[in-house]
């Protein structure tokens, strides 16, 4: 097995992206060290994808990858974009001000964008790539489960938003899930190369 380092401290990522990687990878998921903080300076998600996969694996000497995802709403010029984390004090807070921002515009097209990037122990970035997934901005709420902005979310080709999908289902078609649709194959053709 290879260890390849998660760049996150959050153990709920951890088994979120664990999910993507079949039994028999050959990979080994670890959390990277809780005192390695990576500040995201990037002004694109691959941009933050990138810098913390590199900066962990340098850290760690391990193959490390990471990723960067948020929501960008085009009545609000992409916001909140790269600060989709940071755009409030909850995730309460966080919806409350996207609905607010947008008040009764009919402009409601928005997108979840997922970046991901992997490096090699010595920093060099091996694979990067990015998934979307487009929808629209409901005015309310609806559905209780997943997390973030998945309540306001909709989806019009499964006319369910996020909060109301099975986890499988969003799994499937979420921008994450995209995105390691395009990752994992490439990490396959890594470790080949590497065993070769
Ligand atoms: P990060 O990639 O962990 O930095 O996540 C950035 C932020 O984007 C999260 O804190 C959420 O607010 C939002 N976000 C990313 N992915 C999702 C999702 O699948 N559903 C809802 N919100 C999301």
């Amino acid at each position: 097995m290879t260890v390849l380092v998660v760049a996150t401290g959050n153990p709920g990522k951890l088994k979120e992206i664990q999910a993507y990687f079949s039994e028999g990878s050959g990979w080994e998921l670890e959390l990277k060290p809780p005192e390695l903080d990576v500040e995201e300076t990037g002004v694109t998600f691959l941009e933050n994808a990138c810098l913390k996969a590199s900066q962990v694996a340098l850290a760690t000497g391990c193959w490390a990858i990471a990723d960067d995802s948020g929501l960008a709403v085009d009545g609000l010029d992409g916001a909140p974009g790269v600060f989709s984390a940071r755009y409030g004090t909850s995730d309460d807070d966080r919806i409350d001000r996207v609905l607010r921002e947008l008040g009764d515009t009919t402009e409601r097209r928005a997108q979840f964008i997922c970046a991901i990037a992997v490096a090699r122990p010595d920093g060099t970035i091996v694979v990067q790539e990015e998934g979307i997934c487009p929808g629209e901005i409901l005015q309310t709420r609806r559905g209780e489960g997943g997390f973030g902005y998945d309540p306001i979310f909709f989806v019009p080709e499964k006319n369910l938003t996020f909060a109301e999908m099975s986890p499988e289902m969003k799994h499937e078609l979420s921008h994450r899930g995209r995105a390691f649709q395009r990752v994992m194959p490439q990490l396959e053709a890594l470790l080949t190369n590497a065993n070769d």
